[in-house]
């Protein structure tokens, strides 16, 4: 396939983005991934890598159009809500075709002890009769949610440092997976954390917390994920592959 300017867009910061991309580089497909650029040292893909905000759905309407573009994968995160909504809106009005790849939710499985909410603020409300130490794992953006919680003590993971406001008892720490389940049940051993908040981000990056907190019999806070805008979805990163290939091929 010719090596011309990109042709092809995926919205990423996901690991499926990211195996999507290389995917489509050692097929010689012209593509470029686009980020948000929240995170001061994202891994980047691989091909070409764009980082912002397109300015809303005619933002990039506009710039799909400028660069030619003949598919959208959209590989953002299931509780990137803002971008997948630009996404739909966006395609739509430039009249090219787009893929939703998603990835599945996490599964209950016998032993858990989960509780689902809709939201953090309903996360933080129903923690005070499950625990009195946390650990947060739904991302530095979130911890605001639980700033007013002065009783609980927080063990927060991010990737990047938080910013206020943020609960008085919290300790953070960087880093990001894939983890471990022998890891995780070792952290949650040694902060002796009794209750653990998550999104329902599904995958197996981040997966074995569940599994840590299933064998030490912790209750888990479940988000569960916003609604998204109905558009054409996959779940494996091969399905996005041959129907990318099917447009380049068209083209
Ligand atoms: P969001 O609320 O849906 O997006 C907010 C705004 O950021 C969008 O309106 C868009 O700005 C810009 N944006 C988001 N993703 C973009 C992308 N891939 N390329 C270019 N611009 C993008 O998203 P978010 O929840 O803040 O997540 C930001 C990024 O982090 C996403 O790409 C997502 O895949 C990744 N991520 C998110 C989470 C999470 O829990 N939310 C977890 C892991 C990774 P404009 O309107 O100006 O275009």
């Amino acid at each position: 396939m010719s090596s011309m300017a990109p042709r092809v867009l995926i919205l990423g910061g996901t690991s499926e983005a990211r195996a999507l991309a290389a995917e489509l580089v050692t097929h010689g497909v012209p593509v470029v991934s686009s980020l948000a650029g929240r995170v001061s040292a994202p891994r980047l893909p691989e091909g070409e890598v764009r980082i912002g905000g397109f300015g809303g759905a005619d933002g990039l309407a506009d710039w799909l159009t400028r660069h030619g573009i003949i598919a959208v994968v959209d590989a953002t995160h299931p509780f990137a809500q803002r971008i997948s909504a630009s996404a739909a809106a966006g395609t739509a009005r430039a009249g090219v075709p787009l893929l939703r790849l998603h990835r599945p939710g996490w599964q209950e499985s016998p032993g858990d002890r989960w509780h689902w909410v809709d939201t953090l603020d309903d996360a933080a409300a129903v923690l005070p009769r499950l625990g009195t130490r946390v650990f947060l794992t739904s991302g530095r953006q979130g911890l605001a949610a639980f700033a007013g919680l002065r009783d609980l003590w927080f063990l927060a993971r991010c990737v990047d440092p938080p910013t206020p406001p943020l609960p008085p008892r919290l300790e953070v720490v960087l880093s990001r997976g894939p983890y471990h389940v022998e890891e995780e049940t070792a952290l949650l051993r040694e902060h002796r954390i009794d209750v653990l908040v998550t999104k329902d981000s599904g995958g197996s990056m981040t997966e074995a917390k569940l599994i840590a907190a299933r064998r030490l019999g912790l209750p888990v806070v479940v988000i569960r994920r916003p609604a998204r805008p109905a558009v054409p979805t996959v779940t494996e990163v091969a399905t996005a592959v041959d129907w990318t290939l099917g447009w380049v091929t068209e083209s």
